[in-house]
């Protein structure tokens, strides 16, 4: 395994719609070991997810993972999980504001409206597949990532510039008042 190099904001793969991967592709050693490198070059940046654009392979493959995340310590632990070709459903019109980071944007946060309640459906990364329902900052995860392999960063979704911030300015003079906004989210998820 290795860890790859994130592209940053400005690298125009970033900003493509990632293609779908076949069956016969998937199998392949090459998206084998793609999906592996994925999963270190994650862990090793402590992000809670990463799509194959930011490694530089426009696919429609992301991998997630929250254990216990140093970047974002309240979020819900999501296990190791690795989707291709993930399609979105949005479940119902309930929203929530959700302040989100990027492995390919320094620095810099920002709140997102996203949809509280979706459901996911995907292949695994053996082709078996994956149907399943997050909510809140898990429902929150699962649209960041797949919006990279349409080409969107999650400031193209931040509706109030405003709410930009660095990260030791979010822990200092924001962090507080948006984990009170997620309580009631963050039980039961
Ligand atoms: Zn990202």
């Amino acid at each position: 395994m290795a860890v790859l190099d994130i592209a940053q904001i400005g690298h125009p793969i970033l900003r493509e719609r990632a293609r779908e991967v076949s069956a016969d592709e998937l199998a392949s050693p090459q998206i084998q070991q793609l999906i592996d490198d994925m999963i270190e070059t994650m862990r090793h940046a402590n992000g809670a997810g990463i799509a194959a654009n930011q490694v530089k392979r426009a696919v429609r493959i992301c991998v997630l993972e929250v254990a216990n995340n140093k970047r974002y310590p309240y979020k819900p632990n999501i296990p190791l999980t690795v989707l291709v070709n993930p399609v979105i459903e949005h479940l119902g019109d309930a929203t929530f504001d959700n302040y989100e980071g990027c492995l390919s944007v320094p620095n810099l946060r920002g709140l997102v409206r996203r949809t509280l309640d979706v459901r996911v459906t995907a292949l695994d990364r053996h082709g078996n597949p994956i149907d399943t329902t997050a909510r809140g900052l898990t429902a929150g995860t699962y649209q960041h990532e797949a919006d990279h392999l349409d080409g969107t960063l999650f400031l193209d979704r931040v509706t109030d510039t405003k709410t930009l911030c660095t990260w030791n300015e979010f822990r200092a003079h924001h962090e507080a008042a948006f984990l009170a906004s997620i309580q009631s989210l963050l039980v039961g998820t």
